[in-house]
């Protein structure tokens, strides 16, 4: 990330236009999966950078990737394991949709957003612009 909140924070309030806002691009760079087959499972040795950057339950962005690929996951340390070979293209993908569906506000573009949840719902909060939006994945 290269804008502090503090930054975000101010620009939030210095009442830009939204569409502004947005055309700056905030963006959130995700690592490059390190992904090794092993027999027939998949080691994604970088997992764990994952959710960290992208501020999400370890285990959920599991969840969303294993249902994605139609498979069993499950994580080691800092590594994931699936079972089957699956390339790095489709976890590059996956993670990237994850981004755009449950982390960047739709608002604002921001990826300081969390999620609550309200009577069965995910809402994401965005923590830059204050917009409550439905979550896609979560
Ligand atoms: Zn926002």
């Amino acid at each position: 990330m290269t804008r502090s909140y503090e930054e975000l924070l101010s620009r939030a309030r210095s009442g830009l236009d939204k569409d502004a806002r947005k055309s700056e691009g905030i963006r959130l760079e995700l690592p490059i999966p390190d992904v090794i087959w092993v027999g027939n499972k998949t080691i994604f040795r970088n997992y764990g950078e994952f959710p960290k950057r992208l501020r999400r339950d370890s285990a959920r962005v599991l969840m969303y990737l294993a249902k994605e690929l139609a498979t069993a996951a499950s994580v080691d340390g800092e590594r994931a394991i699936f079972i089957g070979r699956k390339d790095r293209d489709s976890f590059t993908q996956l993670l990237q949709r994850y981004m755009k569906d449950g982390v960047l506000c739709p608002v604002c573009g921001s990826p300081d957003t969390h999620l609550e949840k309200e009577k069965r719902m995910w809402f994401m909060v965005c923590e830059a612009c204050g917009a409550r939006s439905v979550a896609k994945v979560a």
